[in-house]
């Protein structure tokens, strides 16, 4: 525990006076510049070692790395000093964890954040502010209001009127900061829910008398939520949470370019309004940018017919929403304007460190619909935060995304998002060069999928019968499985992989590629389509 005086050699003891001095402002100079010292090695000790290690994680086994940490014990007197702590880190954690700044990982939605993300991380840390209360956040709260009013008028656009009267009334609530999108999505349908099983007659309330009181005040066996079948599976945590039920959030098919297929979309609800099951559609769901594809359902068709309908319109742009700061790609999103509520993820293309989910509402009132008071906290009346939200304390992470937008500006974001958009179209086009490839689906946003398809055998397949086209895709299945893992355990680059689902064939196994660092350029891009070409040559060429 003895933190500030490094270099000499002290047995390391837990007691009262080396715990005094960790809690207070570091006391002397030397103390100081030591602290420094470490802060030092967090920024450039990490970064260096980001810059050298261009694979994805160096190569030791998993379980070679389990017996390392086997030791479920928790030593009686400190182990190591901070300084050791930080060395250790830097030199025998950060090696075997995944370098996912490297440009050359392209496989998922996480990726390099930019290096200010650090400072304003460790602000909030050195803060310590919990936003669930105005007596632990004072300001910090009114920022958060000011944040969420900013991202809620790149959604929704209402007018200056909308947002003087709401950003700082304490009985308007423009949306909520949350953990992630899965909570975020978590809290639409909760939102939604309360909304639609509202107190009437005898009836308190679903939140009060749970969802078999609900469904039997309003006269309903059941409720569902329609997404399409590219929904994020954390839609389907909600259901099991809200007692809807998993099962109840009912897939949707996709049309050929893995948008939600409207017309199916109808007749599932015709058939649920025409059979008397006694079934209430809770929400629609319109994805923004599917995890799987990236693509963007017809969000304004979704609209309408949630309009005609009476039915909530949820818009899951977890990964799309900040493609709204784009002026030359917002467009793509038109009808999210529509939305009832709306998910974004900060730690996605906002470029933020993880933890920062968002969900935003069109009406300002609708959250009352989860309001929770608490004797201690959180009183009727106050402006506390902590009233309308799924968590209770959490990290003040406004800081971060409100410090980024002012760092950033929307152009700064603007040129993030354009260059993820025009980097996978190169790549699109790269793919179709190509002989060995196929473009499964095209990016829309950023993401794209393709898959190694070899000349003969996509002859074979145009020609063959039901069940040879079965067959050819599942060998053609198992030879990306082979591509992909073997790529990803040579350490240089990393792709990832998925199943999607064929209504018209046997389900396909693809490549899927997240373009979201501002360093992965086309020459990237045609170096992993070579290692891939090359593994595919030299082990699976027939
Ligand atoms: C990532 C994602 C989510 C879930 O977000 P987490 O932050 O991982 O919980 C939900 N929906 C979509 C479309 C996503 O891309």
């Amino acid at each position: 525990m003895k933190q500030t005086d490094i270099g000499e050699k002290t047995e390391l003891v837990a007691n009262w006076q080396t715990l005094q001095r960790i809690f207070i402002q570091p006391e002397n100079k030397a103390a100081r510049t030591a602290l420094v010292k470490y802060m030092e090695q967090i920024l450039f000790g990490l970064h260096d070692f980001l810059k050298k290690h261009v694979g994805i994680t160096r190569e030791l086994s998993l379980e070679t790395l389990s017996e390392r940490y086997k030791n479920s014990k928790i030593s009686r007197n400190p182990e190591k000093k901070l300084a050791d702590v930080i060395k250790g880190i830097i030199e025998d954690i950060a090696p075997h964890a995944v370098n996912v700044a490297s440009p050359y990982f392209i496989g998922h939605m996480t990726s390099a954040i930019p290096f200010f993300m650090v400072h304003l991380q460790t602000i909030v840390a050195a803060l310590n502010q919990n936003p669930v209360k105005l007596e632990t956040s004072k300001v910090v709260s009114i920022l958060e209001r000011q944040v969420l009013a900013k991202i809620h008028r790149k959604i929704y656009r209402m007018t200056d009127e909308f947002y003087d009267r709401h950003i700082q009334n304490p009985d308007s609530t423009l949306g909520s900061f949350v953990n992630d999108g899965t909570l975020a999505n978590l809290t639409a349908l909760w939102v939604a829910r309360n909304a639609f099983f509202k107190p009437k007659d005898d009836f308190t309330g679903v939140e009060e008398q749970g969802m078999a009181a609900a469904l039997q005040a309003y006269g309903y066996k059941r409720c569902v939520v329609l997404v399409s079948q590219l929904g994020h599976y954390s839609l389907r945590k909600a259901g099991g949470i809200l007692g809807i039920g998993n099962a109840n959030i009912i897939p949707v098919e996709v049309d050929k370019n893995s948008r939600m297929n409207i017309n199916k979309l109808q007749d599932i609800i015709s058939n649920i309004q025409n059979n008397s099951s006694g079934t209430k559609i809770l929400a629609i769901v319109g994805i923004a940018g599917a995890t799987e594809t990236g693509t963007i359902d017809p969000l304004n068709k979704i609209s309408e017919i949630c309009k005609e309908h009476k039915i909530h319109f949820h818009a899951d742009a977890a990964w799309g929403g900040p493609a709204l700061l784009s002026e030359k790609y917002k467009h793509l999103l038109l009808g999210i304007e529509k939305a009832d509520s709306v998910t974004i993820d900060g730690h996605k293309q906002f470029y933020m460190p993880m933890g920062c989910g968002m969900i935003y509402f069109k009406n300002p009132s609708i959250m009352d619909a989860i309001a929770y008071h608490a004797a201690y906290v959180i009183r009727p009346g106050s402006v506390d935060l902590g009233i309308r939200s799924l968590e209770g304390s959490r990290a003040a992470v406004s800081l971060v995304l409100g410090s980024a937008l002012e760092i950033m500006g929307a152009g700064g974001y603007e040129l993030l998002i354009n260059h993820g958009i025009e980097t996978a179209g190169y790549f699109a086009e790269e793919i179709k060069k190509r002989n060995l490839f196929e473009l499964v689906t095209y990016p829309q946003l950023n993401i794209l999928t393709y898959r190694i398809f070899p000349e003969d055998l996509k002859i074979k397949w145009q020609t063959g019968s039901m069940q040879e086209k079965k067959d050819i895709t599942q060998q053609v299945n198992q030879i990306n499985i082979n591509v992909q893992r073997l790529q990803r355990e040579a350490g240089k680059s990393f792709v990832s992989r998925t199943t999607l689902k064929r209504t018209d064939q046997a389900d396909m196994v693809v490549f899927r590629s997240v373009i979201m660092n501002p360093m992965t350029n086309i020459d990237i891009i045609c170096e992993i389509l070579d290692e891939q070409e090359e593994i595919y040559n030299s082990q699976f060429k027939i």
